[in-house]
């Protein structure tokens, strides 16, 4: 069973159909671990486990998305890595989804599945068409998770041609999440185009959460990207950051394979990074 089968496979045992019936602690504590929130440092949550007994430590946060996060993530070290002790840094993309540290994701990806289960979590999305950050909020509201945590579970899903990308207070993208069926062809900017709605907010405040219309080359690097249309929404993040959720236009999906872009180690302006 993949991580987020045996996420999903626990929430079935429990016989748990509604997102409000969710409740994390509980489901820890039929598992067999005990939760306990402090003020932490330097970590979002510990691990510790004796024989069949466990306890969490979470960092408590104003946010409970986060701290229901934490919790999912250590009952899947819990759940698939027992034995081990751990000291984590839970939900923030950059320290785990970007890692190369099996066991982080695949305890992120238990906690994804084990708060927003399929059954319940894809009827709602497919409900809402094409969610900017004002739907994806409510989502969030109704399985009182964060809104990172549930964007990013959109992607996952791979029922819309999305991409969701962080980019800094300085407009230079620091990370990316498409969903798997979004051809690896489009390149995303690594610097904020000017007339991205994105950049709008960045420099003007300007805010723009619901979808909208953008020429693909505003978000893409691909010489043909002129010839395309997508749709644009993003909102602040922490620290001065950006989120952006990017849908692909239909015909972008047909597009061919782009030889131009993504390998090339020199263009027109110079040296160029390939992507990591
Ligand atoms: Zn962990």
């Amino acid at each position: 069973m993949t991580p987020g089968q045996r996420a999903e496979a626990r929430i079935a045992e429990l016989g748990i159909t509604e997102p409000r019936d969710l409740d994390v602690d509980l489901i820890a504590m039929d598992a067999g671990m005990e939760v306990v929130y402090e003020n932490l440092q330097g970590c979002e949550a510990t691990l510790v486990g004796v024989g069949n007994k466990a306890i969490a430590t979470v960092r408590r946060s104003t946010v409970r998305g986060r701290e229901r996060f934490s919790v999912g993530h250590e009952l899947g070290h819990w759940d698939m890595h027992r034995g081990r002790a751990f000291r984590c840094r839970v939900d923030d993309p950059d320290q785990n989804w970007a890692s190369d540290t099996l066991l982080e994701k695949e305890a992120d990806t238990y906690a994804s599945h084990l708060l927003m289960p399929t059954s319940m979590f894809n009827p709602r999305v497919k409900a809402l068409g094409t969610p900017g950050f004002r739907e994806v909020e409510d989502l969030s509201e109704v399985f009182a998770t964060s809104v990172l945590a549930t964007c990013m579970r959109v992607a996952d899903i791979n029922t819309l041609p999305v991409i969701l990308a962080c980019y800094n207070a300085r407009g230079v993208l620091r990370w990316r999440k498409a969903a798997a069926d979004v051809p690896p062809r489009w390149w995303l900017r690594q610097q904020l185009d000017d007339d991205s709605f994105a950049y709008e907010l960045l420099h003007n405040g300007k805010s723009h959460p619901s979808p909208g219309k953008q020429p693909a080359e505003v978000w893409f690097e691909n010489m043909d990207a002129d010839q395309y249309e997508m749709l644009e929404c993003c909102m602040p993040s922490r620290a001065g950051e950006i989120m952006v959720l990017l849908y692909l236009g239909p015909k972008m999906l047909d597009a061919r394979y782009d030889p131009h872009v993504g390998n090339r180690k020199f263009n027109q302006h110079g040296p160029r990074v390939a992507r990591k």
